[in-house]
């Protein structure tokens, strides 16, 4: 199975795409103080990044 194929990379990819996106046109965000709406963006893009380096990991000890 290749990689864009994984659900959960595809779900990784959107986040980042997505947080990049908002961090590209907000300051709040560039400066690293997340604004309220970007807040859950980079939050839910922090969890699925864990997940996929969870992922990752599990499959290497196998
Ligand atoms: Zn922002």
């Amino acid at each position: 199975m290749s990689l864009r194929q994984n659900p959960l990379y595809v779900r990784y990819m959107n986040a980042f795409d997505e947080s990049k996106g908002h961090t590209r046109t907000c300051e709040a965000c560039q400066n690293e103080q997340a604004c309220p709406d970007g807040t859950p963006i980079h939050e839910r893009f922090a969890r699925l990044q864990e997940a996929w380096n969870k992922h990752l990991t599990q499959q290497q000890r196998r």
